[in-house]
């Protein structure tokens, strides 16, 4: 990897940008996989919303809120296999269920 990091400029930029982009370096398609392969869609990934703390209080009081991001973690070994923030995302994302 060292070796040709004068390569070009813009491909490091791209690589920083994926971040925490360590492993594989296969062309990636556009679904992120944890490292048993499974991608956001599969039934052992489950999404796992994060909420404010304001959002949170509304919970508490039973007024459901929508969560700012979305996480979805694999069961099997606990990656976080992506993370939306897009609000359309969210809406389209069951969490209970
Ligand atoms: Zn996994």
């Amino acid at each position: 990897m060292l070796g040709r990091v004068v390569g070009s400029v813009e491909e490091a930029r791209q690589d920083a940008e994926q971040a925490g982009a360590k492993e594989a370096k296969e062309p990636k398609p556009s679904l992120k996989r944890c490292p048993c392969g499974y991608d956001r869609n599969h039934p052992m990934v489950s999404p796992k919303a994060d909420y404010t703390f304001l959002g949170w209080c509304l919970i508490m009081i039973g007024i459901s809120a929508k969560p700012t991001s979305i996480s979805f973690v694999c069961r099997t070994c606990d990656t976080v296999v992506e993370r939306t923030t897009n609000p359309k995302d969210i809406a389209e994302t069951r969490l209970w269920g």
